[in-house]
């Protein structure tokens, strides 16, 4: 293989991070070429993770709205029939109009789509291996990793199709399972668990920790808890598994008290195993240029930076592990190379729960405020005492707004409740801002909707709740 071309940017994978670097090069006028082994562009994000899930998640939420809201609205349809092959093939519709849609931004933006696996070969140097073998080598200025994760196995549970499965396999099962068991009360575990349980699966999250969803505010976990304990699913917290077997009636799962004490047996006909995602870097050639991992195996970075013309963006680097942070990234160091100014806030990247109810919050939980010793006044406002909600018939949950105590800036913005997802946006708008809570309270927000909430629970903070 001889050099090519010279490129400007050599992007190594098409995910959120890649893709997004590659349109933005090509915006800029630099030369790009972004690397995809995958048959299709969009990564993880589009083709097995955000958007697949969402696509089932929709459909579930309208399926089980259907059986269990529908004739208290007065909407009479008879018994819902579920038609599984449907619903997915709606689900594939929809991934694939999204990652052609990328294909499309690419030529629009004169980026070009390299098919096949990248490996670094030594400085500014990418082979490209396609998938009948043959290979080519580009030259690249820049070269970017972008090749994002994979899910984590857990020890002693040994994949098969259909029955011991990780979040891809879980996004196409053939049928309802009847018992399903999620290992990990993550996000991906409790969303992918929830599609199934509407769907009309018994689900049981096994999780090690004796609370769900780290990261998320203990206050809100709990109440977020009880609300999917309300819905059907069991929870085991303080649970390890160590080993599970398979036979053709299912699976056998050997779970242990996390805190150490007798193992029982817990049975399932299908398991998800959703205990996190690692880095993705199988082959890519990291020792020709001389990047390092952390003992986690994410690329050590420095400001994206990982060697003279190496770069790094989205979920096998640092950072909360989101496509929307990977987004981020690719604009930042795209920006850096073309020699302008890049910065990402990781403080500053919501999170969200795509669950019934949703959970959003961005900036510091008041688990981490307290750790911290930052002196801070807090407002919250429940869907309760919110117009919209109670026309809605979706009360469930409450807007928590956590902000300093001297300087009244905010630190925090916690919401469980339908749409909390749609609503964090404003949240994070005020904060990268500086703003204050009672900037929100003084901003005029539109009623009846449930962002009426985050506006009484910013009012809140300083005792002038008008609603509650
Ligand atoms: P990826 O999307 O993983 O893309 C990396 C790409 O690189 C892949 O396509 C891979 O094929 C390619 N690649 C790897 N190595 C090579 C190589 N050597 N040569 C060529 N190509 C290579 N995030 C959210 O923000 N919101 C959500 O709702 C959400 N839901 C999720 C649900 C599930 C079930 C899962 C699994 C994840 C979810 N995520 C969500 C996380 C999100 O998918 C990731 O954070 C995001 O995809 C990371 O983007 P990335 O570009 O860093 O990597």
């Amino acid at each position: 293989a001889s050099p090519s071309a010279a490129y400007d940017v050599v992007i190594i994978g098409g995910g959120p991070g890649g893709y997004n670097a590659a349109i933005r090069a090509g915006q800029l006028g630099l030369k790009a070429a972004c690397v995809e082994m995958r048959e299709t562009l969009g990564g993880t994000c589009l083709n097995v993770g955000c958007m697949p899930s969402k696509a089932l998640l929709h459909a579930s939420e309208l399926y089980e709205a259907a059986i269990k809201e529908f004739p208290t609205l007065g909407i009479e349809i008879g018994a819902p029939k579920l038609n599984l092959g449907q619903m997915m093939s709606q689900k594939a519709d929809s991934v694939g109009a999204l990652t052609k849609g990328i294909e499309f931004l690419f030529k629009k933006n004169k980026v070009e789509w390299i098919k096949g696996r990248g490996r670094i070969a030594g400085p500014g140097q990418v082979e490209v291996t396609a998938a009948d073998g043959a290979t080519s080598m580009l030259a690249a200025k820049n070269i970017v990793i972008a090749t994002g994760s994979e899910p984590t196995p857990l020890p002693g549970v040994t994949f098969e199709a259909d029955r011991v499965v990780d979040s891809t396999g879980a996004l196409s099962l053939p049928a309802v399972p009847k018992q399903l068991i999620v290992i990990g009360a993550g996000i991906i575990g409790l969303e992918l668990g929830s599609v199934w349980r509407r769907l009309g699966a018994q689900v049981t999250v096994v999780e090690y920790l004796d609370r769900i969803t780290p990261g998320m505010d203990s206050e809100v976990a709990k109440t977020f808890q009880r609300a999917l304990t309300k819905q059907g699913m069991s929870f085991k917290l303080g649970a390890k598994v160590t080993g599970a077997k398979t036979s053709k009636d299912g699976v056998e799962l050997t779970v242990e008290p996390a805190a150490g004490g007798a193992a029982e047996t817990l049975k399932g006909d299908v398991v998800l195993v959703a205990i996190g995602r690692r880095p993705y870097t199988d082959g890519l050639g990291l020792e020709t240029v001389g990047v390092q991992t952390d003992k986690r195996g994410f690329l050590v970075n420095d400001h994206f930076k990982v060697a003279e013309g190496v770069w790094v963006i989205g979920d096998v680097t640092y950072g909360p592990m989101l496509a929307h942070k990977a987004e981020e990234d690719a604009v930042a160091v795209i920006e850096l190379i073309a020699g302008k100014a890049g910065h990402v806030d990781y403080d500053l990247v919501p999170s969200v729960v795509y669950t019934s109810p949703e959970v959003a919050w961005v900036g510091k939980t008041e688990d981490q405020l307290k750790e911290a010793g930052v002196a801070y006044k807090s407002g919250k406002f429940p869907f309760t005492a919110n117009s919209r909600a109670k026309i809605n018939h979706e009360t469930e949950g409450f807007v928590k707004v956590l902000a300093d105590a001297a300087t009244d800036r905010l630190l925090g913005v916690h919401i469980l409740g339908p749409q909390a997802g749609e609503m964090i946006g404003e949240a994070c708008v005020a904060m990268a801002f500086g703003g204050s809570a009672e900037d929100i309270a003084r901003i005029c927000h539109p009623h009846p909707t449930r962002s009426e909430a985050v506006k009484q629970a910013a009012m809140g903070v300083d005792g002038w709740t008008m609603q509650a």
